[in-house]
């Protein structure tokens, strides 16, 4: 609640209709203890006084009657009017709403299409038709003015309803044996409340303008009874005389309607989840960069795509995530470079970082150049990195159905991702999609190239997933964990698959896991990195074999030995760091059992000696690593 009032104030137009809103409640609420003459007695002599005249703060109207006394007396009736309506509306349209959302089928149709004739009306036409049915006074307005409303609630909150009664959780209820009301009161309510509230917020403003409307009309609250309608009503016939008679109703309706709306449109910001992360902003189309240091100078012997002290992080208010730090990697054609951490260790964002797909705000690459074939992808524009992104350089994701759009056919979708670079015609597109398909090994691709992404098991949209990455033929392929979610027949044969790939077209590989299996079955070198920077790298087999860096070598004994007899598996006590608060050395020393005073306080460099690199004072000796590693 507090979070709430602190987001809803951050807003100030927001706030400051919550300031007067509250101190027009306040005054009247506290109306009847009030010194105030009585609104309803008149005293002809005393007609049309001036404001600030003796005993009449606002002065009178045409009867003489005090008018801030009425004005107050009249805003507590509009107020109250206008709330109820706006509740009684909320309550039955959003249970007509919900009935017609959950049960859907014929009984939707019926109450839509009932609720469908009733919006046919002009609005008003039909308040007016109502209010004259029903005969005139303030009851009969407000049914009138909350019947008119009821469509609008019921259309809204059927919308919300539809697309929750079809979700997974619902269905576990249903199948739990919950009665449909149980359902209903425990399972949708609470997720459309915030729904309810917001249209109620917005609308009560518009309600209370048409209660005062119907007073003015003559139609609503009958004389001598005051409430702003009416007030305003009266008044007309002396608007130019006596102007402050109108305007006193006129300013209070003013106020009140302005302060409801923008405390709605606050109330609105505040409860929507995609607006209270602060996320108002779209991220950009590439990640900001920051480079204060020099750029390093291009090593000759760079790779095909090499990435050369990288530092990337997430700039939030005044915390700075230093995701990942001084990151260097090459990868040549035709090879497989594996980085293997714990999660949270910053591969992600390394792989991300390459083509400048961080989500900016709040990411920044702060330092480093990614060179492909030569050309800094940093300082690239746009435009260049559109052209390379999905055609030279391409990326499998964990999560195929993240990159999958639910509503297109695989094989359209496959056809759209090579059009983007290449213009071909749709015969060709498909032809191009079914030997993608097929060199991916989906059994019978000439069906399933017209299936939807839900058709497929998660192993074949992975698969698709690897098709779309392949589409261009690209030169390098970045996979961030694309076997993690699959068993461990598909993830072999997905393996399989891209080594021949890599060696029959020479693709070069960046192959993210956090599993050794996988590092020894595909890749030639492997980066271990731990809170965001790179702390042991060499060949595969050589790391493996003898790890150096004490992390490596924790995380090889985490991992079990299938015949390798009962072993205790030691797991690495204590937490990953938090990357705002790296400490100045080792940030593997908190965990580490060789970890001396001088690897708590300085900086620890990278120290390269021939194809291995480490970053430790204390590396594990050769003969102890053996002995852990068997
Ligand atoms: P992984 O190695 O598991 O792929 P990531 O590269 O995704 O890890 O994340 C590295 C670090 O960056 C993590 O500590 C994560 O908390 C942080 N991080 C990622 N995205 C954001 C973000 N949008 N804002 C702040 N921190 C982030
Ligand atoms: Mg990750």
């Amino acid at each position: 609640m507090i979070a709430f009032l602190k987001l809803l104030f951050r807003n100030r137009l927001a706030g400051l209709g919550a300031v007067v809103l509250a101190a027009i409640v306040i005054l009247v609420l506290i109306t009847p203890i009030l010194p105030l003459p009585d609104p309803d007695v008149t005293a002809t002599a005393d007609r049309f006084k001036r404001p600030f005249t003796d005993g009449h703060l606002l002065g009178t109207d045409h009867l003489g009657r005090d008018l801030l006394s009425r004005l107050l007396w009249g805003t507590r009736l509009s107020l109250a009017i206008g709330i109820a309506a706006a509740l009684i509306a909320a309550t039955i349209g959003s249970a007509i709403g919900i009935v017609a959302g959950y049960f859907g089928g014929r009984i939707d149709n019926i109450i839509m299409r009932g609720v469908d004739m009733l919006m046919a009306f002009p609005y008003i036409l039909l308040a007016l038709a109502i209010v004259a049915a029903l005969g005139p006074g303030l009851m009969n307005a407000l049914i009138a003015v909350a019947a008119v409303n009821v469509p609008f609630f019921a259309r809204n909150i059927r919308g919300v309803t539809v697309t929750l009664a079809g979700r997974e959780f619902i269905d576990a209820a249903r199948l739990a044996g919950l009665g449909h009301t149980r359902i209903i009161l425990t399972e949708i309510l609470p997720n459309v409340l915030p729904v309810i509230v917001i249209a109620m917020s917005t609308t009560v403003g518009w309600m209370i303008l048409e209660t005062a409307g119907l007073s003015f009309l003559g139609l609503g609250s009958q004389p001598p009874r005051a409430d702003l309608g009416s007030m305003l009503g009266e008044a007309r016939a002396a608007l130019i005389t006596a102007p402050h008679t109108s305007v006193v109703p006129g300013v209070m309706i003013f106020l009140i309607v302005m302060s409801i709306n923008l405390l709605g449109d606050g109330v609105r910001d505040a409860l929507d989840p995609r607006l209270r992360s602060g996320a108002l902003t779209r991220p950009r189309a590439m990640t900001m960069v920051d480079r204060e240091a020099p750029l390093p100078p291009a090593r000759d012997d760079t790779g095909l795509l090499d990435i050369q002290n990288l530092s990337t992080e997430f700039r939030v208010g005044p915390r700075v995530y230093k995701a990942v730090s001084d990151v260097s990697l090459s990868v040549q054609p035709g090879e497989c470079v594996g980085i293997i951490g714990e999660s949270g260790s910053g591969k992600s964002v390394t792989a991300l970082s390459v083509m400048g797909l961080v989500a900016s705000p709040p990411g920044v690459i702060a330092g480093g150049a990614v060179r492909f074939q030569g050309e800094d992808l940093v300082r690239a524009s746009y435009a260049t990195l559109r052209q390379r992104r999905g055609d030279r350089v391409a990326y499998i994701f964990q999560d195929p159905l993240a990159t999958l759009h639910p509503l297109y056919r695989i094989g359209d979708q496959l056809a759209e991702a090579i059009r983007a670079h290449h213009p071909i015609g749709r015969a060709e597109g498909r032809r191009r999609a079914v030997e993608l398909l097929t060199a991916v090994r989906i059994p019978n691709a000439a069906a399933r190239v017209d299936a939807y992404p839900h058709q497929l098991s998660g192993g074949m949209r992975q698969r698709v997933g690897i098709a779309m990455a392949l589409a261009n033929d690209p030169d390098v392929i970045i996979a961030d964990e694309p076997t993690t979610a699959l068993d461990v027949t598909v993830q072999a044969q997905i393996l399989a698959l891209l080594d021949d790939l890599r060696r029959d077209r020479g693709l070069a590989i960046i192959f993210i896991t956090h599993d050794f299996g996988v590092v020894a079955q595909l890749c030639d070198r492997v980066a271990v990195m731990y809170g965001g920077r790179i702390v042991e790298q060499g060949p595969t087999a050589d790391v493996l074999a003898r790890p150096r860096h004490p992390y490596t070598a924790r995380l090889m004994a985490c991992v079990p030995e299938l015949g390798g007899g009962r072993r205790k598996l030691d797991a690495i006590p204590g937490l990953p760091p938090a990357v705002d608060r790296l400490p100045p050395g080792c940030a593997f020393a908190p965990r580490c059992d060789r970890a001396q005073d001088v690897c708590r306080n300085g900086a620890i460099d990278l120290v390269v000696e021939g194809d291995r690199a480490l970053r430790c004072h204390f590396p594990c000796n050769d003969t102890a690593a053996a002995g852990a590693a068997t």
